[in-house]
C-alpha cells in the first residue's frame, strides 16, 4: 500500500446507456435499457431514470419491462461504445503513461507518472476534478466517477461511492475506517460462495473480518485466497497498475452490429482471428497453451470457452482447430453479436514440437466479408438511414413494418416514421472507416 493517495479508478457512468441518449436526443431524460431484446434477454446496462425504476444490471429484460415498461429498450451498438471508449482511453493516457483499462468504460491510472507537482490530496483531487471535466469533452457530454487512493482496491471502492458524476479522494491513513462498516463482498473475489462461507461463522463486514487471524481465515477459505482477504481487510494492497495487461494473453476479437447466424461465415472469421492471433504470437516470439473463444449471443450472454493443450504453440492452424472445435459446441442459432479467438498460458519461447509435425504450410484463407445485414432484422436502437430522410434509428419493428425516428447526437429530438421492412430507401448505417490518411 502506498502512503500517498496516487491510484486513480475512473468509471463512465451508465456507459452504454449514457451514448445512446448523447445519439438519440429524444432519449435524454428517459429510461433507456441497453441489452438482449429478445425472451432469455439480460439488462446490460440500465441509464439512471430506469434504474428510479429498479431496473438493474444482469436483471431478466423480462422483469425490467414490467418495472419500467414505458423505458426504450435498446440492443445496443458496439461500434459507437468503442468509439467513445477509446476517445477515453486516449485522454487517460495523455495524462499517464501507467493506464490499465479493465473494460470499455472503466481504468486505472497511476499518479505516480503522470507529471503532478506532488501528490497530496488537495493537488490530487484538483487533477481528478479536472480530469473529470475532459472527459466531458471528448465524449461530447458523458460523466465519469472517479476515486483516488492509496490502491487498486480502495480507488475502486472510492469511484462507486459517489455515482453517479462524482469524485472521492480517499485521505491516506482513513482506509481502515472507510472499509470497517461496509460489506464484505466490497473485497473483490469474495462472491456469493464466500460470502456464504463467512456468513456461517458470523462474519458479514470488514471489521469483522479483521478479528479474523491469518492462520484461521486460509482455514476456512483456503490458502490464496484466506491470504487475499487477510490482507484486504486491511486495505493492504499492492497490485501495480499494470498496462500491458495484454502481454499474458494475446487475442483478437470483432464485433457485429447485425445478428451473425452463417456457422460458415463464424467458422471463417475464428479462423482469421486465429491467424492475426498466431502473427502477433511469432512477432513477439510468444507461444500459449490455452486457447479461448469468446462468443456474446444476440441477448449479450458472453460465453467463453477453453482448451488447454499439453505444450505451447504459435501454430495459426492448431489454434484456428481449436477454436473451430470450441464453437462447435455453442449454441448460436439465436445470432452473435461478437466472437474473438485468444491464447494464454504464454511462454517466452516456443518449445519443440513434442508432435514431430514439420512446419506447417500457410492455410490458405478465403475472402471473408461480414454481410452488412446478415438478416434484414431491425434491432431497436440501432443506425439506419433513410433515402430522403436522412439518419436516425430503429424505435421498433414487427409485422412487416419498421419504425424509425430520425435524429442523430447532432439534431434536435425528431421525428417518427414508419416504413415497410423492406423498403429499398432504407437501409443500416455503419460509420465510415477512419481514414488512414487523416493520421491521428
Ligand atoms: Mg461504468
Amino acid at each position: 500500500m502506498r502512503t500517498e493517495a496516487s491510484v486513480l479508478h475512473l468509471d463512465l457512468d451508465a456507459f452504454f446507456a449514457a451514448v445512446e441518449q448523447r445519439d438519440k436526443p429524444s432519449l435524454r431524460g428517459k429510461p433507456v435499457v441497453v441489452g438482449g431484446v429478445g425472451g432469455r434477454g439480460v439488462v446490460s446496462t440500465a441509464s439512471y431514470e430506469a434504474r428510479r425504476y429498479g431496473v438493474r444490471s444482469a436483471m431478466s429484460t423480462r422483469e425490467a419491462r414490467s418495472r419500467c415498461p414505458h423505458a426504450a429498450f435498446l440492443s445496443g451498438r458496439f461500434h459507437a461504445y468503442r468509439e467513445t471508449s477509446e476517445r477515453v482511453m486516449g485522454l487517460l493516457r495523455s495524462v499517464s503513461p501507467l493506464v490499465e483499462p479493465l473494460s470499455l468504460d472503466e481504468a486505472f491510472v497511476d499518479l505516480r507518472q503522470a507529471d503532478l507537482p506532488d501528490l497530496a490530496v488537495p493537488t490530487v483531487t484538483a487533477f481528478a476534478q479536472d480530469l473529470r471535466r475532459r472527459v466531458v469533452e471528448v465524449t461530447d457530454g458523458l460523466t465519469a466517477s472517479v476515486g483516488v487512493g492509496s490502491s487498486k482496491f480502495i480507488a475502486k471502492i472510492a469511484s462507486d461511492l459517489d455515482k453517479p458524476d462524482g469524485l472521492v479522494v480517499v485521505a491516506p491513513g482513513t482506509e481502515r475506517d472507510l472499509l470497517r462498516p461496509m460489506n464484505v463482498t466490497v473485497i473483490p473475489g469474495v462472491g456469493p460462495a464466500t460470502t456464504e462461507r463467512l456468513r456461517r461463522v458470523g462474519i458479514h463486514t470488514v471489521e469483522e473480518l479483521e478479528t479474523v487471524t491469518e492462520d484461521e481465515m486460509v482455514r476456512l477459505l483456503g490458502n490464496a485466497h484466506g491470504t487475499w482477504l487477510f490482507h484486504l481487510a486491511r486495505a493492504q494492497d499492492d497490485r501495480a497498475v499494470e498496462p500491458e495487461r495484454e502481454t499474458k494473453s494475446v487475442s483478437v476479437e470483432g464485433t457485429y452490429d447485425t445478428d451473425l447466424t452463417d456457422r460458415t461465415l463464424m467458422e471463417g472469421l475464428l479462423t482469421r482471428q486465429a491467424g492475426e492471433v498466431a502473427t502477433r504470437l511469432g512477432k513477439n516470439g510468444l507461444s500459449g497453451r490455452t486457447v479461448t473463444i469468446k462468443v456474446r449471443l444476440h441477448d449479450f450472454t458472453t460465453l467463453s470457452r477453453s482448451s488447454t493443450l499439453p505444450s505451447p504453440t504459435d501454430s495459426r492452424t492448431t489454434i484456428a482447430r481449436m477454436a473451430r472445435t470450441l464453437l462447435a459446441d455453442l449454441d448460436t442459432s439465436g445470432g452473435v453479436r461478437l466472437l474473438g479467438v485468444g491464447v494464454s498460458g504464454l511462454a517466452d519461447w516456443v518449445q519443440e514440437d513434442l508432435f514431430g509435425e514439420t512446419a506447417e504450410a500457410e492455410e490458405e484463407l478465403p475472402e471473408i466479408v461480414v454481410p452488412h445485414h446478415s438478416r434484414r432484422t431491425w434491432a431497436p436502437g440501432m443506425d439506419v438511414e433513410h433515402e430522403e430522410m436522412g439518419r436516425g434509428w430503429v424505435w421498433g419493428s414487427g409485422r412487416g413494418v419498421v419504425t424509425v425516428r430520425f435524429e442523430t447526437a447532432q439534431t434536435p429530438a425528431g421525428p417518427v416514421r414508419s416504413y415497410a421492412e423492406d423498403d429499398p430507401a432504407l437501409s443500416a448505417w455503419r460509420p465510415p472507416e477512419p481514414d488512414p490518411a487523416a493520421g491521428g
